[in-house]
C-alpha cells in the first residue's frame, strides 16, 4: 500500500498530476476540492456547506473535510494505496490523516510530492483554466486549449471557469495557501517524505519525475 500526497499552490498542476499518476499505477485519485464539487452537483447539504467557503477562496473547516476524506479512503479502490490531491491542506489536517491511518493499521505517508511553481505562472494557470462540466478534465486557455474552443477533447463536454477560478479570489486563495498550507512543506521535510518537483516544466515530464521520485517509473503503465 503506497500513500502518496501531492502539495503545491493552487494552479500548481496536482489535480492534473494526480489524475494522470491514478491512471498509471494502481493508486486511488482522492481529491478534495472534487469532492466537494461533486456534493454540490448532487446538492447535498455538505455541498452547499462547502460552496459558501470555496467561493469565498476560504478553506472549509478541518473536521468537515477531515471526515470526508477518511470515509472516502474506507472505499475498496484505495485498498492499493492513494493519491490525496488537494488534502491536508493544515496542520490539523495532516495530523488527523496520520493519525487515521496508524489507527486502521494502513501504511504511513510513504511520499509528499512538493510541486513548486512561481506566484505569477500560478495566478496566468489558474485565471486561464477550464474546467468540462461532464468528465472533469482542464485545459488552460494560455498554456494548454482544447481543440475546439468551450468544448472538451475527452468527452465533447462544455468547458466553464470554476468560480473560485477568477482573479480576486485566486489571489485570496494564494494567500490562504502561503499562511496555512505551506507550513506542511516543512513538516513532511522533516519526516524525511519530501520530494521537491519542478511544476513549471511540461506536464509530461512533470509525471516522469514524480515517478521516479515514488520508484515506479519502472512499473508505470
Ligand atoms: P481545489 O479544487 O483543491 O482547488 O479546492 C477548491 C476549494 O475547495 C478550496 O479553495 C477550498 O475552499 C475547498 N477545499 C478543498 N480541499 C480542502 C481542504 N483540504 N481543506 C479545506 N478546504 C478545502
Amino acid at each position: 500500500m503506497l500513500n502518496v500526497i501531492l502539495l503545491g499552490p493552487p494552479g500548481a498542476g496536482k489535480g492534473t498530476q494526480a489524475k494522470t499518476l491514478s491512471e498509471r499505477t494502481d493508486l486511488a485519485h482522492v481529491a478534495s476540492g472534487d469532492l466537494f464539487r461533486a456534493a454540490l452537483r448532487e446538492g447535498t447539504e455538505l455541498g452547499m456547506l462547502a460552496k459558501s467557503y470555496m467561493d469565498r477562496g476560504e478553506l472549509v473547516p478541518d473536521e468537515v473535510v477531515i471526515r470526508m476524506i477518511l470515509e472516502r479512503i474506507q472505499r475498496p479502490d484505495c485498498a492499493n494505496g492513494v493519491i490525496f490531491d488537494g488534502f491536508p491542506r493544515t496542520r490539523d489536517q495532516a495530523t488527523a490523516l496520520e493519525a487515521a491511518l496508524v489507527d486502521k493499521h494502513q501504511s504511513k505517508i510513504a511520499a509528499v510530492l512538493y510541486l513548486d511553481v512561481p506566484q505569477d505562472v500560478l495566478l496566468r494557470r489558474i485565471a486561464g483554466r477550464q474546467t468540462c462540466k461532464t468528465c472533469g478534465a482542464t485545459y488552460n486557455i494560455y498554456y494548454f486549449p482544447s481543440h475546439r474552443p468551450g468544448i472538451c477533447d475527452a468527452c465533447g463536454g462544455k468547458l466553464y471557469q470554476r468560480s473560485d477560478d477568477s482573479i480576486e479570489t485566486a489571489q485570496h486563495r494564494l494567500d490562504v495557501y502561503f499562511e496555512q498550507t505551506m507550513p506542511l512543506i516543512e513538516h513532511y521535510r522533516l519526516q524525511g517524505c519530501l520530494h521537491e518537483v519542478d511544476g513549471r516544466r511540461e506536464i509530461s515530464l512533470v509525471t516522469e519525475a514524480m515517478l521516479i521520485a515514488l520508484s515506479l517509473n519502472g512499473t508505470a503503465k
